[in-house]
């Protein structure tokens, strides 16, 4: 098999022998479509058979799977020109420019960058830097999150994910979301905002504010199914962290880099710049692995004489920050951000359709081209259980979305819908009707 062609059988085959999958048991493997080619928006199976992508894989080929000639350019080119340095050794040019780049773009005194590979990792560093900068160990995170999965971020983490590292969760206090799952803070913004502040703030002082020193959250919630703050509500966390000297990092590893409409989705909150800003995903359209965390000049001070206490070997790997690099520059140039916000209003248009016409979706919502819907049964409302198998409703819908060709995401009971950011008007009504067909086989079957 070293040179040969190999057929799909024997790619399955090889597979289904050797390959392992991350979240799920590795069983599915042998189910999943094969992908050889892929454009624009839309991949195609060995089959020839074309997907639009509904999600940007886990949202972040933000710009689509065609890449622009200057971010290949400026991979060629670097591969050519230095393909590895140690970061500890030497100094590539590109690290020095996309750090520049990166603090012009971030508001306010976000000035100094350090660039993990993934956004677990960059979560993992930032929970340290927290640590060691204030002399403090209890991290605040929230129940409806997903932080990363390596050690530390996972127990970061509030999701389901969290209980594959149950014993090192140490360290980190949960508190509730303004949307937790199975009660509600109030019918309006303003109570929910109210009262979570309010809950939030007697955990700080029980649990004594001398012993916390971050309070880390998703800007808007991503994997939790796309939960847009209350009025207020990070606006209020930004001021109890300065209230009770505790450093505020936003997690961005979803958001960030436009998908919202902001180049940060901090951005869609008045005044608000965290201590700690951490990214990934859109910072390459994810061509290559590399992810950033941004840092406030007290802290980038502080770090000046003492060590950040992280490393790795493919740190600031000077390819995947030549990607980043084009990438940001190409966002800027085609003013991709811009053309999120010209969508968002088409797609809250065709979700509040769907919520109308079927019995299937509870509800649907979206800001910039980060969208969702939540699923129900006549039952109401269902949830997948770790490990446990997908309820047989969402294995029909993927069925008939995977039949209707389109690529989807599920966290049952949620759907995502989040599109390359490229994706045009008439793509994403397509995408949508698509959906509405694959909702309608659905409906259907439980009219039965
Ligand atoms: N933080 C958030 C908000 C995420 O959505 C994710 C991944 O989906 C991560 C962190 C982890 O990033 P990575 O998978 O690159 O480690």
């Amino acid at each position: 098999h070293w040179e040969e062609d190999w057929s799909t059988a024997d790619i399955q085959q090889a597979a289904e022998e050797h390959v392992m999958l991350s979240w799920s048991n590795s069983s599915p493997v042998k189910d999943l479509p094969v992908f050889e080619r892929s454009e624009g928006v839309y991949l195609y199976d060995s089959n020839g058979k074309r997907y639009l992508d509904w999600t940007s894989q886990a949202v972040c080929v933000n710009l689509g799977y065609t890449v622009p000639e200057s971010i290949k350019e400026a991979i060629h080119q670097q591969l050519d020109s230095l393909p590895y340095l140690y970061g500890g050794l030497g100094l590539a040019p590109v690290r020095a420019k996309l750090a520049r780049l990166m603090a012009e773009i971030c508001p306010g005194d976000l000035n100094g960058f350090l660039f993990p590979s993934g956004g677990g990792e960059a979560n993992e560093a930032a929970i340290r830097m927290a640590r060691l900068y204030t002399g403090k160990q209890k991290i605040f995170t929230q129940y409806r999150s997903y932080h990363g999965g390596s050690t530390s971020s996972l127990g970061a983490t509030g999701d389901f994910r969290r209980r594959f590292t149950e014993s090192n969760t140490h360290g980190f206090v949960k508190f509730f979301n303004p949307q937790p799952s199975g009660f509600s803070w109030g019918s309006t913004d303003q109570s929910a905002t109210r009262r979570t502040l309010a809950t939030l703030e007697d955990q700080i002082l029980a649990e004594g504010p001398d012993t916390i020193a971050a309070i880390m959250v998703e800007s808007i919630v991503g994997a939790g199914g796309v939960l847009v703050p209350p009025e207020g509500y990070i606006e209020g966390v930004r001021s109890l962290c300065d209230k009770y000297d505790i450093l505020m990092i936003c997690d961005e590893v979803m958001v960030g880099f436009g998908r919202t409409g902001h180049f940060f989705a901090f951005q869609h909150f008045e005044g608000v710049i965290p201590d700690m800003v951490t990214s990934a995903k859109g910072l390459t359209g994810s061509y290559l692995p590399l992810s950033m965390v941004g840092v406030r000049q007290k802290i980038k001070n502080y770090f000046w004489e003492k060590p950040v206490g992280w490393g790795a070997t493919y740190h600031a790997h000077p390819v995947a920050v030549a990607c980043a690099y084009e990438t940001v520059k190409y966002m800027l140039k085609e003013k991709i951000v811009e053309k999120v916000q010209s969508l968002e209003h088409v797609m809250m248009q065709e979700l509040q359709n769907l919520v109308l016409k079927h019995d299937s979706v509870r509800q649907a919502r979206n800001v910039g081209l980060f969208g969702c819907l939540d699923l129900q049964n006549p039952n109401g409302h269902f949830i997948q259980r770790l490990g446990g198998a997908s309820p047989p409703e969402v294995q029909l819908l993927r069925q008939a979305m995977r039949d209707q060709g389109l690529m989807a995401l599920f966290r049952p009971p949620l759907l995502h819908c989040a599109p390359p950011l490229v994706i045009q008007e008439e793509q994403l009504r397509e995408g949508f009707q698509m959906l509405t067909k694959a909702l309608e086989v659905l409906d259907l079957e439980q009219q039965r």
